[in-house]
């Protein structure tokens, strides 16, 4: 149990004994704290998740980023730039994929329903995602661009399924949609079914969805450690944003950074919180730190 959890537990144990009405306040306060944590076990510390997320229905972002999976695959099969099941780039990621995926589970427990997909699109773009409800893309710019090793395909992957898991789309769309005072309790129970059409409405963006430093940074130690655990380097975080600054400064604007913005102070983060995974990574691939 997390110490939330106990803090919370014998609040609601001193409150049945001090007032009536006392118990249900906890109990209410230990259900949204349960619902609210990361992982027991996480190595990284993150935090909570947004708790403004909870504005917009979950199963209406999932569905929108589904149908614009679908769409988005239709369209590149039209143009002949969707890679098929024997592309060997694309087998590689779904194998990568595979690895990280049943690590992904105790971040959401939605994502136990989630049907995980991988694609590859021919497109020079450097850029990847992983859409709400776990649909995951990249585009032959990345790989070929940055020569991704498969560690740091693992950490791009990672930080996509980390951006899906932690549910930074959802909590966008409700932050994009409502004004402060929306966030408000009272404002929640008057408004959530606008909330939740602005937000349909505004799904028409998700694949161009720009996110904050602090979803960033996020994303980049659960994705960390997440692929930590499915016996990924590590190091690759660190060499794969090193790679990613190169293309920048040589290339201009990368589209990848242009929706996952770095803050300077990016690399040194990852680097800070290797120590947190290392132990992680030496259980899963037996490789000597
Ligand atoms: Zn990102």
């Amino acid at each position: 149990m997390c110490t939330r959890c106990e803090r919370l537990l014998s609040a609601s144990s001193e409150a049945s004994a001090a007032s009536p009405w006392q118990p249900r306040r906890a109990f209410l306060l230990a259900a949204v704290g349960a619902a609210l944590s990361g992982p027991a076990f996480a190595q990284v510390n993150v935090g909570n998740a947004s708790v403004a997320r909870n504005l917009v229905p979950a199963d209406r972002i999932e569905a929108a980023g589904v149908q614009q999976y679908g769409q988005l695959l239709a369209q590149a099969r039209a143009k002949g730039a969707l890679a098929g099941d024997n592309n060997p780039q694309l087998q590689r990621l779904r194998t990568i994929a595979q690895r990280l995926i049943p690590f992904a589970t105790p971040w959401n427990t939605r994502a136990r329903e989630w049907k995980w997909e991988v694609n590859l699109l021919g497109s020079k773009q450097i850029n990847a995602f992983c859409m709400p409800g776990g649909k995951i893309a990249f585009f032959t710019g990345i790989l070929d661009q940055l020569k991704l090793s498969d560690d740091e395909v693992a950490m791009v992957m990672g930080h996509e399924m980390a951006h899906a898991l932690r549910e930074h789309a959802r909590a966008r769309m409700a932050k994009s949609a409502g004004t402060g005072a929306a966030l408000s309790i009272g404002a929640q129970l008057l408004g959530l079914g606008q909330v939740g059409d602005l937000a349909a409405r505004a799904g028409t963006q998700l694949i161009t969805l720009k996110f904050s430093r602090s979803d960033e940074t996020e994303a980049d130690l659960v994705g960390l450690e997440l692929a930590a655990r499915a016996g990924y380097d590590p190091k690759a975080s660190v060499s794969l944003w090193n790679k990613m600054a190169t293309a920048s400064k040589n290339q201009g604007g990368l589209s990848f950074l242009s929706t996952h913005p770095s803050g300077p102070d990016r690399i040194a983060k990852l680097e800070a919180n290797l120590p947190k995974v290392e132990d992680l990574y030496r259980a899963a691939s037996g490789v000597d730190v």
